[in-house]
């Protein structure tokens, strides 16, 4: 596997300078901050702090079609509101579309990407990509780019969830980093500023750990250091669904902060903290904050709203 050194240096350098632990909330603005995504902001903040570790930030907004208006300032009030504090200023994936760009050129020269004229009609009901472009050298322009993959383990040990494999090849194929509309595809954002935010630890959804080793996969050709996972069990709503924007899951209702504060540190199993104003509160869950309880299940036991 190539091992070229990365585009440009991460914000806070390898080596002696790397922090032991920088974590991060990255919501996508695909509709308003619901209470599954609380949890994620309480876990990821949490467990950042009660390792001493950094906090940042991330609007994951690359996908504009899908973007849900006035979700982002309903997500930046949120965290204000919840009094969460980051270290540093949040960034927004839609400004760094030219870094994304670069890594596909520096991928291309590599020779890891190719262009694909498949169509989602062509691919049918086949979920694993055969590679039927691969060698076909098609010009780069209006055609989605996707990695090449090889026929190999990946592994790695969740925080929660245990041993987690897959074998890219078998159970995907070569997979897409940019849309033929254009779209740099969330796996390549996510890994790239990952890497370039010096993060060292991943908190979020059990929902994306299906997604984990594509991401390591693609860390790994470029040269990035892998990171740490721990995958939350999803809160479900009573038709047994996962919280999502699709599923309707209310947004996070701000004059009711501290019951909210209160009822995701519940969801997590943590020990009881005081209704108090949010910053005390989050306080207090990151003196208490104890990985070993929280549930390993996939799904959370009760149902949310
Ligand atoms: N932006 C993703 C979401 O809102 C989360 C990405 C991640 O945490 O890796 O579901």
């Amino acid at each position: 596997m190539l091992n070229n050194p990365p585009l440009s240096p991460p914000l806070i350098k390898e080596g002696d300078n790397r922090m032991a632990y920088v974590g991060r909330f990255a919501p996508s603005p695909t509709g308003p901050l619901h209470f599954g995504s609380l949890i994620t902001a309480v876990a990821s903040y949490c467990d950042a702090r009660a390792h001493q570790g950094q906090w940042l930030v991330r609007i994951e907004d690359t996908d504009i079609p899908r973007i849900y208006p006035g979700s982002e300032a309903h997500i930046l009030r949120s965290i204000d509101a919840f009094q969460f504090e980051p270290d540093a200023e949040i960034i927004f994936q839609k400004d760094r579309l030219d870094i994304y760009e670069s890594v596909i050129e520096q991928l291309h020269q590599q020779g890891w990407v190719y262009a694909c004229q498949c169509t989602r009609k062509m691919l049918g009901s086949n979920h694993i990509y055969a590679g039927t472009c691969r060698d076909l050298n098609l010009p780069f322009q209006q055609q989605a780019i996707r990695l090449k993959v090889s026929d190999q383990q990946i592994c790695f040990t969740d925080r929660l969830q245990g041993q987690h494999c897959s074998n890219l090849q078998h159970d995907l194929g070569d997979f897409v980093l940019k849309r033929r509309d254009g779209i740099i595809n969330y796996q390549l954002a996510v890994v790239v500023d990952d890497y370039l935010q010096g993060m060292t630890h991943v908190v979020r959804g059990a929902d994306l750990l299906d997604n984990t080793e594509r991401q390591i996969w693609l860390g790994s050709i470029l040269g990035y250091p892998q990171l740490e996972y721990m995958h939350l069990p999803l809160a479900m709503n009573a038709q047994g669904q996962k919280l999502s924007k699709q599923n309707l899951a209310q947004a996070l209702d701000l004059n009711r902060i501290p019951e909210l504060l209160q009822q995701a540190i519940r969801a997590l199993h943590q020990p009881e903290v005081d209704l108090d104003t949010p910053a005390h509160m989050l306080k207090q869950a990151i003196a208490q904050w104890d990985i070993n309880l929280i549930p390993h299940a996939i799904e959370l036991q009760g149902s949310y709203l």
